[in-house]
């Protein structure tokens, strides 16, 4: 059996780690780019949403290389995500693809039904082994979202250009040449101990800071956003992720062990303006603007592909949350169809916007 998953983020490398430590083999598609786009736009439904389109494009990459099982997380709720994996397996049987295709659900607190689907997969018995290869997976998880955000915060400030962006291209190098959890989490750490030390200036004042909110796939995945944080970073922006891969895994395996997700500090400050789940996490794009605004952030970016039904809603909201908050809020609607040049424009002129407010709030 050669297993593959698509693409979000850097979720791949502790997936990866968990196989290794697991015995599986696995294929990890190559990183998205327009070949990964045009194969599943050609094999898709017109109007399902972006991610699932980049998805497919990441299987039938995969499948190409050899993979042969697929495997997805399920969803429910408002959301396509729950759809995903039986409209895969039409797509794979209307066009003589030869794969099996296992949806790990994890919304109903079945426990019992997800061990038995990861059995399918997994060769080992030994409840032991199983449970430390996901908490390591976990661990290695955090560690590079630890590293993320930091690389995110700092580099706006970093006194020698680029020394912080060679790290972490380095270690991305390193993680995909190694082999199982504990050597890729000393790696992470050995990153993290250089990016800790690495020279920022000191005066952070006058930096602009930009929260970003919207559609997980989206936010996690840089390829689809036109690697938008790389390129705010670059115009000397600070930036935050309001959602992160670790986050989400750990918000399904407590679903899965305790039947519900935790209340993250998200909703609760989404409850004045939205108060029920509308699928996805358009619930946490309203709750994290709110909480950008309370931490003093000077604007938001809300990340949404087309026709993607909770994001949909969360927009409706945030105009609401604007007007009463003061916060400008930028929306960039993502799709096939999308061309870089256009967001670069939209994202310089929000920034000189920030910039300008800025200016005007310290004069007055
Ligand atoms: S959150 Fe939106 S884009 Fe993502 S799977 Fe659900 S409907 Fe599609």
């Amino acid at each position: 059996m050669k297993v593959t998953f698509p693409h979000m983020g850097n979720i791949y490398l502790p997936l990866k780690a968990l196989f290794d430590d697991l015995g599986v083999e696995v294929i990890i598609p190559p990183k998205c780019s327009k070949k990964t786009s045009d194969i599943g736009i050609r094999y898709s439904p017109e109007l399902i949403c972006l991610p699932f389109k980049i998805n497919l494009g990441n299987y039938i990459e995969s499948i190409e290389s050899g993979a042969d099982t697929i495997i997805i997380p399920g969803g429910c709720g408002p959301c396509r995500l729950g759809y995903y994996g039986q409209v895969l397996k039409e797509i794979f049987n209307d066009n003589n693809i030869d794969v099996e295709v296992i949806v790990l659900e994890a919304p109903d607190a079945q426990l019992g039904k997800f061990l038995s689907m990861l059995k399918r997969v997994i060769h080992t018995r030994n409840p032991y082994k199983i449970g430390k290869s996901f908490t390591n997976a976990l661990i290695l998880l955090n560690k590079l979202n630890s590293f993320e955000q930091i690389m995110l915060k700092n580099k706006p400030y970093e006194k020698y250009k680029g020394t912080i962006k060679n790290l972490h291209v380095s270690l991305i190098d390193k993680l995909e040449d190694s082999i199982g959890s504990s050597l890729m989490i000393k790696t992470v750490d050995k990153a993290l101990d250089e990016l800790n030390k690495i020279r920022t200036v000191n005066d952070r004042t006058d930096v602009i800071r930009v929260g970003i909110v919207g559609e997980i796939y989206t936010v996690l995945e840089d390829s689809v956003n036109f690697n938008i944080i790389e390129k705010l970073n670059d115009m000397g922006v600070e930036v935050h992720k309001s959602l992160t891969s670790g986050e989400w895994f750990a918000e399904n395996l407590n679903k899965l062990f305790f039947g519900k997700a935790k209340e993250i500090e998200a909703k609760e400050a989404a409850k004045p303006y939205i108060n029920s789940f509308v699928g996805g996490h358009g619930r946490e794009s309203v709750g994290n603007t709110v909480l950008y605004r309370n931490k003093g952030f000077d604007g938001v970016i809300h990340l949404m592909p087309f026709n993607c039904m909770p994001e949909i809603v969360a927009r409706s909201i945030l105009s609401k949350v604007h007007n009463e908050k003061n916060i400008p809020i930028l929306t960039l609607l993502l799709d096939e169809m999308s061309g870089e040049a256009g967001y670069v424009t939209r994202l310089e002129a929000f920034v000189d916007l920030l910039r300008n407010r800025k200016e005007n709030t310290k004069k007055n």
